[in-house]
């Protein structure tokens, strides 16, 4: 009889305290489907947040009766996610690019200069740095000479280059400023000259000479790219980027920034492969905070297929006796490994040939030597040998991968490849089967920074145009499901941060994002129509669509 008085007073002692006092809380998010992205997928329709944190979801009615919250929010029938994290994108160049000229699209010189005249006046301080021409798509498919530049800009630097960046056109302030003249020659370049004058044209190893005289971005630069950055990003619902490949500075100007207030953005840095980060992690070890982790470093194992930099174990398809080349020797690759191993650093490694892929699976296993849980990751794991498949299996090696890599390259891929070979490239679903799980990402600026591109290119495999029709290598498409977890919970445990984020549960960071349309649901032609309404993140509203 003890037990029941026990239970019955017990019983009533939270009666009592449930309705006599409820907890406070800052926020109610109601009248919504909430993809919680837990293990079971399952949904709610409201969800409590205090402190920058979920403290509960499920129902409004039964929320209600616990919570007291200061403010509530009526999504309208819409649809919440966790805020959308970009497993692979570079942050902080974005942002510099930002604060140059676009020239993508120009039809004419006259129109670049048109377009640099109105930049210029709008960014009236330093170099004048534009990218994207390409006088392919012009009537007068000559190069341009920089006459306009001289006469415009007689006292400002100033460089454009090409769309490919083999090629700029800098001006004649810019060109005194690298001691060019006419007549000077070097190997792996050239510099344009016409009747004995220079035109301000300089191909490939030539452009490092101006490029060179540029000044590195100072502070106030910096902390403007950052925060246009982050503007950009919120509009379109990331809350979480990862940045690969910056030098410790650079993480350390985020780390300022992010105490000043200006920059809200959670960034996951990883570190370029060089002597001065080693020796800073070395000394400093891992730092972590909220908003910011640096605890792995980006090593790069070979270049880019569409410029045929990708090293492969067989030849390119369209150029003979041609296969690409390591950027490293094998042995730089153990020796970073050792490194990085040494300090419990995750190491992610960009390759793109099957060559380079094979090299740095290799690598990884001698380390990792079976399961484990460090995660290394390979970015891009682009072209793998159909024998290779498994080893991201056996030693727990994470593909991170950019669905609109492949509906980029699908056009030449397969020039470059051949067929046999192309059925090992871009192949996300054989790769998400080797570990049951795949981080997402875009590779911005490479790639635009649209979450949503990446959702549809990953499920339906066709570009923004809708090309090809029934959709690029679909045996290698993912389900809704799967994108969902690729660019929330599982791009948070490719960065070790699913304790904190990623999904919408008790005791996670409240970054959310409310869309108007249901991803799981909508029909295909709608899903790059969808906006963004609000994006949360810690609890805070950093974006509004109105
Ligand atoms: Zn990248």
């Amino acid at each position: 009889m003890r037990f029941k008085t026990f239970f019955q007073s017990t019983f009533l002692f939270i009666f009592l305290y449930s309705c006599g006092q409820k907890q406070q809380a800052d926020l109610l998010v109601f009248n919504a489907t909430i993809y919680t992205l837990d293990s079971a997928f399952s949904t709610a329709e409201a969800m409590v947040i205090s402190n920058g944190k979920i403290l509960e979801t499920g129902d409004r009615r039964e929320l209600q009766k616990k919570y007291n919250p200061t403010e509530k929010l009526d999504a309208q029938g819409k649809f919440i996610y966790p805020g959308f994290i970009d497993a692979h994108a570079h942050f902080f160049n974005y942002g510099l690019g930002l604060q140059t000229a676009d020239l993508n699209g120009t039809k004419s010189w006259n129109e670049v200069i048109e377009l640099l005249r109105e930049f210029g006046t709008k960014n009236p301080e330093g170099w004048l740095i534009g990218r994207g021409w390409d006088q392919n798509d012009w009537t007068n498919k000559n190069f341009p000479e920089n006459s306009k530049l001289n006469e415009l800009f007689p006292d400002r630097p100033v460089i454009l280059t090409r769309v490919d960046g083999h090629a700029l056109i800098a001006n004649e302030i810019a060109l005194n400023l690298a001691g060019i003249k006419a007549g000077d020659n070097l190997t792996g370049g050239e510099i344009e000259v016409n009747n004995g004058k220079l035109t301000g044209i300089l191909i490939d190893n030539a452009q490092n000479l101006v490029s060179n005289q540029i000044p590195i971005p100072d502070s106030m630069q910096i902390r403007k790219a950052l925060i246009n950055a982050q503007a950009n990003c919120f509009a379109v619902g990331l809350t979480t980027v990862d940045d690969c490949g910056l030098n410790y500075e650079n993480a350390l100007q985020i780390h300022d920034a992010h105490k000043s207030g200006d920059l809200k953005m959670r960034i996951y840095v990883m570190l370029s492969d060089s002597p001065k980060n080693y020796e800073w992690v070395i000394k400093k070890g891992k730092m972590k905070t909220e908003r910011l982790n640096v605890r792995s470093f980006k090593v790069y194992a070979d270049g880019a297929l569409g410029s045929r930099g990708a090293c492969l174990l067989q030849p390119y398809s369209d150029k003979k006796n041609w296969s690409g080349f390591l950027l490293s020797s094998p042995g730089h690759f153990d020796s970073v490994a050792s490194i990085i191993e040494s300090q419990d650093f995750q190491m992610c490694t960009h390759a793109i040939g099957d060559s380079a892929n094979r090299t740095i699976l290799n690598t990884y296993a001698r380390i990792l030597k079976g399961k484990n849980d460090k995660r290394w990751r390979i970015e891009h794991a682009q072209v793998v040998n159909k024998n290779d498949f498994d080893m991201f299996g056996r030693f727990s090696i994470i593909p991170s991968v950019q669905p609109t890599h492949a509906t980029s390259d699908m056009y030449w891929a397969g020039d470059r490849l051949g067929k046999e070979r192309e059925k090992g490239a871009y192949a996300f679903n054989d790769l998400l089967k080797q570990n049951g799980w795949i981080p997402l990402g875009t590779d911005f600026p490479v790639e635009d920074i649209s979450p949503f591109k990446t959702f549809f290119a990953a499920v339906v495999r066709k570009d923004a145009k809708g090309i090809p029709a029934n959709g690029y290598q679909m045996n290698n498409a993912l389900s809704r499901q799967d994108a969902l977890r690729g660019m929330t919970i599982w791009a948070a445990r490719s960065n070790f941060e699913e304790n904190e984020k990623g999904s919408l549960e008790s005791g996670k960071f409240a970054d959310f994002v409310l869309l108007d349309k249901d991803l799981m649901t909508v029909s295909e032609n709608e899903i790059l129509n969808t906006q963004v309404m609000m994006t949360f993140l810690n609890g805070e509203k950093v974006f509004d669509h109105k």
